[in-house]
């Protein structure tokens, strides 16, 4: 995901300190938060279905604090003690220390964000990091994480890396980054392919950076160039490999030549291909879910294409839009023979 809020936005959700002097390492002057609702998923995750580093007896002891807390009238000092205690036994289970892991690896992030917060998403396509400027020039990160994420370190330790490398983008001048993403020529199905191939390059120069340097990411080569032949599968096969080639190895990549790259008016006529997130040829809804013509029925692909003349074989569908024409049959054939 990628965001700059307008100035002076402000985050709208229960964000809580989490400790007063916790520097996610040392000379990070970064303020820490997290919302109430992941730490609490976190350890009802932990407490339901224990690691195997956490003692069942500190289970135990942790279901008993929490059963005393119900004895607090007051609703407000209850639910701060509900947070306290959520908090404490995150961090006694490692799910601050995972967070902290890979940020060592981002010294720009410690030095020019005034607060990083973390929440909860409900949805994997929800994940990702965003980044706020306040009017005052102040910069605040937030990034979603699945509470799910904390049961497998490895997968958590490369999905935050390449989370942190879209904000280390974000902040470092070198890279140029700004929200301004809408070309004036351009309209609303245009605007939207624009940032979905930004999206895209972007995400291969991070992965590209982060596997060159030995480190594991989200995305492996194979994917981001599935990903890529796709979305410029218009291009001839030697332009795709080798301007691939040069974003995968760009050390240096900058915003400005992406959203070149990404907004090409002799590009946009062309379609999106499937990517994640992208809008369905046929009801135009953003869509995670794609289903090729190669895995729909022959019936279907007819209905298709008969209410859709201009529909072609490459674009897919979304898996909605494919289950709903696999019901609807032709009333009548395209051609009626008489
Ligand atoms: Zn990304
Ligand atoms: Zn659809």
């Amino acid at each position: 995901m990628l965001a700059e809020r307008a100035a002076g936005t402000t985050v709208r959700f229960r964000m809580r300190t989490a400790r007063s002097a916790s520097a996610p390492y040392p000379g990070a002057d970064m303020h820490w938060r997290y919302d109430e609702d992941l730490v609490e998923g976190v350890v009802n995750l932990y407490s339901s279905h224990p690691r195997k580093d956490i003692p069942s007896l500190q289970v135990s002891r942790f279901q008993l604090e929490r059963e005393r807390l119900y004895a607090i009238r007051d609703p407000d000092e209850r639910s701060a003690a509900f947070f306290t205690l959520f908090l404490k036994w995150f961090c006694e289970w490692g799910g601050e220390d995972r967070l902290k892991r890979p940020l060592k690896e981002f010294p720009l992030i410690g030095r020019s964000l005034n607060i990083l917060a973390f929440r909860r998403a409900l949805k994997g396509s929800d994940q990702g990091a965003e980044m706020f400027v306040h009017s005052s020039g102040e910069k605040n990160g937030v990034i979603a994480l699945q509470s799910e994420m904390f049961e497998q370190d490895e997968r958590l330790d490369r999905l935050l890396r390449h989370e942190l490398t879209h904000l280390n983008d974000m902040l470092d001048p070198a890279f140029g980054y700004s929200p301004e993403f809408t070309l004036p020529q351009q309209r609303g199905a245009q605007q939207r392919l624009t940032l979905m191939r930004y999206r895209l390059l972007w995400d291969v120069t991070i992965d590209g950076r982060i596997l060159n340097s030995g480190r594991a990411t989200l995305g492996t080569r194979e994917q981001r160039w599935g990903e890529f032949n796709r979305a410029y599968g218009f291009w001839s096969e030697e332009q795709r490999k080798e301007t691939f080639e040069k974003l995968w190895t760009d050390r240096n990549p900058k915003h400005e030549k992406l959203l070149a790259m990404a907004s090409d008016p002799r590009d946009l006529q062309h379609h999106s291909g499937m990517l994640p997130g992208a809008p369905c040829p046929l009801c135009t809804f953003p869509t995670f879910e794609w289903m090729d013509a190669a895995s729909m029925q022959p019936s279907t692909i007819e209905t298709i294409s008969a209410q859709f003349p201009k529909w072609t074989h490459e674009q897919g569908a979304c898996k909605r839009c494919v289950e709903i024409y696999e019901f609807t049959k032709l009333e009548q054939p395209a051609t009626l023979c008489i």
